[in-house]
């Protein structure tokens, strides 16, 4: 017997699911049309290329489910037992387009419809601003519109922005908006850039499969080892998909990160206030977005805390209720599984 997911906290908890993504018409015609004019990288082409052309069964199923913000998705929610949906503009945002003008009007156009999706459903759908990283100043005037004026709770960059990384000083407005107003950082992948996707390619090995956690644990570890969050204790970093592996691999990258620092190796390595096991302790939070794995689950909580680890269901890459039932099931207490499923995501985005 298949027991019915009901939303409205029946177990106990509501379930939040914190990491979901929706499209614009614009957004994927102005990637699809970089793809067929051979002036997106490798990693949009393969990402898009597919999602964007494919006749398959799960391509159809994405791409519809991705451009609807309402029935729809509403149903998938009532049918998975989700309450509430923490919504961004899906992967790679608009950061793969060269014109920034045009990357600026999709973005912005996109929040103003995802403030008027929540706005209709105001107990079900919670908003995250889209940014354009190519114009650093511009995202963090937006930030401000979205936190001020739609009612946004956080932003979602996704990953590199043609091969550059948020710690780069360029980018420092954007990461002092997020710190001084309060606005958590969600670091979503995207196809590796074109220096780091290589081989991966020709493997089948570049997307979701491996290389997204490989380029985003990547960049979440660059802002930890430079510095990022001595600069700015109050940021908040949130990862997803078991935060893209970094719990797991924590021991051997502080040992490294301190050896590397004390030989001097590297003019970029410098010592920091904390070892790196503090930031993910402080700084980083966690969901399990594609990864229903209770021993990693697990795993994240005992190394980062159970007060930093959040569901999600990565709607509508992974749309799986039986994944929830799981969860559901796990042998943790009581206490735990309402923060993991509902009151940390409160607390994080300040619901
Ligand atoms: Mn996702």
């Amino acid at each position: 017997m298949t027991e019915e997911l009901k939303t409205g906290g029946q177990h106990g908890y509501l379930r939040i699911a914190t990491e979901e993504a929706f499209a614009t018409e614009e957004q994927i015609n102005a990637i699809l049309r970089l793809v067929k004019e051979g002036r997106a990288d490798k990693g949009t082409v393969s990402l898009w290329g597919f999602y964007g052309t494919s006749p398959s069964e799960r391509t159809t199923f994405i791409r519809e489910r991705l451009l609807d913000l309402g029935d729809l998705r509403l149903a998938a929610m009532d049918e998975a037992g989700i309450d509430k949906a923490v919504l961004a503009l899906t992967s790679p945002g608009v950061q793969s387009i060269h014109d920034v003008e045009e990357a600026k009007g999709i973005a912005s156009r996109a929040n103003d419809h995802l403030a008027t999706a929540c706005e209709r459903h105001p107990d079900r759908f919670i908003g995250m601003t889209a940014i354009c990283p190519q114009d650093p100043e511009w995202s963090a005037q937006e930030l401000k519109r979205g936190k001020e004026e739609l009612g946004f709770v956080g932003v979602q960059v996704n990953s590199h922005t043609h091969g550059h990384y948020l710690d780069e000083p360029q980018f420092d407005p954007i990461l002092r908006a997020c710190a001084d107003m309060g606005i958590p950082l969600y670091i979503h992948p995207q196809g590796p850039p074109d220096e780091m996707i290589g081989s991966m390619v020709d493997a089948g090995l570049e997307g979701a499969i491996f290389g997204f956690a490989m380029e985003t644990s990547f960049h979440a570890l660059r802002l930890l080892t430079t510095g990022v969050f001595d600069r700015y204790p109050s940021l908040d970093l949130v990862l997803g998909h078991g935060a893209e592996g970094l719990p797991f691999w924590i021991d051997r990258l502080n040992y490294m990160f301190n050896a590397g620092v004390r030989s001097q190796r590297y003019e970029r390595l410098k010592p920091l206030q904390h070892n790196l096991h503090h930031y993910l302790r402080n700084n980083v939070w966690g969901t399990n977005s594609g990864l229903p794995s209770p021993a990693s689950i697990k795993l994240m909580m005992d190394v980062m805390g159970e007060d930093r680890v959040l569901y999600a269901m990565d709607y509508p890459y992974q749309y799986v209720p039986d994944e929830v039932r799981m969860l559901d099931a796990m042998d943790i207490t009581d206490e735990t599984k309402r923060k993991f499923f509902q009151t940390n995501a409160e607390r994080l985005f300040n619901l």
